[in-house]
């Protein structure tokens, strides 16, 4: 997958079309992802761009369990961007939707805009509020957007609307997002979909291939393997 990275990278960005494929057979449900993607873009209480959704499949006796990380869906029409009045949010060429965190008003017609409930508030919590000094982990910057936003005061993203962005800043530097890299199952796979050479080229291919509420012609760029 790195070499897959490198090579897109070497590519202009409108060449690039980055896709994510969850194999559902793989994960274990560890939620090792979610922890990776808090700790990467310093998340508050109430925000998690990536959350493992446990599913009971069937009728019982006959019923199995599965889980399904669910990470923004990164559309390639995304509902969320047209509804939003100052132009915060948008898809860049190589297909991310981003959020500009200055020109976020908070109005949150996004959030419910998107059908995945992948976009969340920033109300300034912190998990230790109310403790004598806030931990380290709450205090430092995030590198989202490849930006340094420390959350003092009612700073920006408090008060913005975030969610998962295929961890942008993190390609933009040569590296996987954060979850691709700590999943333990290797139920994760993140590369270039306009490179028939890449792995996920190869598995979009696979028979298993579904993606999510694929009846709103939403187009998705995260895809599953049932
Ligand atoms: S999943 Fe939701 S937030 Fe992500 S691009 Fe689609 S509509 Fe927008
Ligand atoms: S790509 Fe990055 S931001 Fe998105 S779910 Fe994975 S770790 Fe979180």
């Amino acid at each position: 997958m790195q070499a897959d990275l490198q090579r897109a990278l070497e590519k202009p960005i409108d060449q690039r079309k980055w896709a994510m494929v969850i194999d559902l057979e793989r994960c274990v449900g560890c939620s090792a992802c979610t922890i990776a993607c808090k700790a990467e873009n310093h998340l508050p209480p109430g925000v998690v761009y990536r959350p493992v959704i446990e599913e009971e499949i069937g009728q019982y006796p006959n019923v199995t369990r599965r889980w399904l990380p669910r990470p923004c869906q990164q559309c390639d029409d995304p509902p969320c961007v047209s509804v939003c009045p100052v132009e915060a949010t948008w898809k860049r060429e190589d297909g991310i939707v981003v959020i500009d965190y200055e020109a976020c008003i908070g109005c949150r017609y996004c959030i419910t805009a998107c059908p995945y409930g992948a976009r969340y508030f920033d109300f300034g919590d912190n998990y230790t509020d109310d403790t004598p000094a806030l931990q380290p982990y709450e205090v430092m910057a995030s590198p989202e957007y490849g930006g340094a936003w420390d959350r003092r005061g009612d700073e920006s993203p408090i008060g913005n609307v975030r969610k998962c962005h295929f961890c942008a800043h993190r390609l933009d530097a040569g590296m996987l997002p954060a979850c691709v890299t700590t999943c333990i199952g290797s139920a994760t796979f993140f590369g270039d979909r306009n490179d028939a050479d890449s792995l996920v080229s190869e598995l979009i291919g696979d028979a298993r291939v579904f993606r999510l509420k694929e009846d709103l012609g939403t187009e998705p760029k995260v895809f599953y393997l049932a």
